[in-house]
C-alpha cells in the first residue's frame, strides 16, 4: 500500500468514550479510510467532559464521532438532531457533521440486525434475548422493526419491562424457560466473557430447540454458549459480526461510499492475534 500521512485536507473523525483504550475501532476505521482512499484519519479521544468534547467536535471540524459507554445516552441533548430509530433506542452511537449541524444515530441494531439477516430471514421470527442493558436496547427495537417478535429475559426483570414497553416485547426474568417460545436466541449479557469463558447465560439443555444463536461477546471469539449451540445444532453468529457491521454503517453514514467491509473485518481480526 502507498504511504499516507496527513496534510491541511485531511478529514478528522475520532471515538469518544472512558475508557476508550480497549477499542478496535481505531484500527476499522483507519483501514477503511486506507483501503477506499479517503484523506481522512480516525482517533480514540478519553472524554469526561463531554459537553466540551461537543464544542470541540464543532469548532475544530471533525466530520464525524463513534460514541461509546458512558456518554451514549448523555450526548443526546447536546445534538442538533437525532435520528428516529436512535430517539426510541434513547441512545447515539453515532456523530455526523452535517456543517452547521451535528446528527446522531445509532448502528449498533443495524449491526445486529445485518449480522442475523445474513445467516436467517428475520419477518415473522421469535427471538429471545437474554440482558437488557444498553446494547439489549438497540437489539430489541432493530428485531421489532424487522417484524420479529421478541421476549426479553434479564436478571433484574424492570430492567426488561422497560425495553419490552418501547418495543411491544414480552418480557420475564431468568426462569421459565421451557415456555418461551422462540427460534432465535441472543446473549447480550457479559455472561461469558473472558476471564469467565466456561459460564453460559441460559441452561444448555433449552439449546437445541433454537435454529440461530447469536453471541454479542467477543472476547473469546467462540464463547461457551456458541459452542455448546453449535454442538446442539444450532447456527451460531459471534460478536465480532456486529461489531464489524455497525462500524461499516457508521463508515457509510460519514462517506456516503460503500465500505471497504474486507479491509475493515482484516484490520478487526488483526486486533485480536
Ligand atoms: P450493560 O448495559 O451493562 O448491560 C449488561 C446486561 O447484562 C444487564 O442487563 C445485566 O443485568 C446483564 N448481566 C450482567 N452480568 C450478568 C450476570 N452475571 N448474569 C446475568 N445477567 C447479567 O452492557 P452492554 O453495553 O449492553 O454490553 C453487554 C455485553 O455486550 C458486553 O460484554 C459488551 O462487551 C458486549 N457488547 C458487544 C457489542 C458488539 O458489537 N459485539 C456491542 C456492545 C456491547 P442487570 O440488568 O440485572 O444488571
Amino acid at each position: 500500500m502507498a504511504s499516507w500521512l496527513p496534510d491541511t485536507s485531511t478529514s478528522l473523525y475520532g471515538i469518544i468514550g472512558h475508557p476508550v483504550s480497549h477499542s478496535l475501532s481505531p484500527a476499522m476505521h483507519n483501514a477503511a479510510f486506507r483501503a477506499s482512499g479517503t484523506n481522512a484519519i480516525y482517533l480514540a479521544f478519553d472524554v469526561t467532559y463531554l459537553k466540551g468534547a461537543i464544542s470541540g467536535v464543532k469548532a475544530l471540524g471533525l466530520k464525524g464521532l463513534s460514541v461509546t459507554i458512558p456518554h451514549k445516552e448523555a450526548i443526546i441533548p447536546l445534538l442538533d438532531e437525532i435520528d428516529p430509530v436512535a430517539g426510541r433506542i434513547g441512545a447515539v452511537n453515532t456523530v455526523i457533521n452535517k456543517g452547521e449541524r451535528l446528527a446522531g444515530a445509532n448502528t449498533d441494531w443495524i449491526g445486529a440486525t445485518k449480522a442475523l439477516e445474513e445467516t436467517i430471514e428475520l419477518a415473522g421470527k421469535k427471538a429471545l434475548v437474554i440482558g437488557a442493558g444498553g446494547s439489549a436496547r438497540a437489539i430489541c427495537v432493530g428485531l421489532a422493526d424487522k417484524g420479529v417478535k421478541v421476549h426479553i429475559a434479564n436478571r433484574t426483570p424492570e430492567k426488561a419491562r422497560r425495553i419490552a414497553e418501547i418495543c411491544d416485547a414480552t418480557w420475564s426474568g431468568l426462569e421459565g424457560w421451557e415456555d418461551i417460545d422462540a427460534s432465535i436466541l441472543i446473549n447480550t449479557t457479559p455472561v461469558g466473557m473472558a476471564p469467565n469463558d466456561k459460564e453460559l447465560p441460559v441452561p444448555a439443555n433449552i439449546l437445541p430447540r433454537f435454529e440461530c444463536v447469536m453471541d454479542i461477546v467477543y472476547s473469546p471469539l467462540e464463547t461457551a454458549l456458541l459452542r455448546e449451540a453449535a454442538k446442539a445444532g444450532c447456527r451460531t453468529i459471534n460478536g465480532l459480526r456486529m461489531l464489524l457491521l455497525q462500524a461499516v454503517a457508521q463508515f457509510e453514514l460519514w462517506t456516503w461510499q460503500p465500505a471497504p467491509v474486507a479491509a475493515m473485518e482484516k484490520a478487526l481480526r488483526g486486533t485480536r492475534t
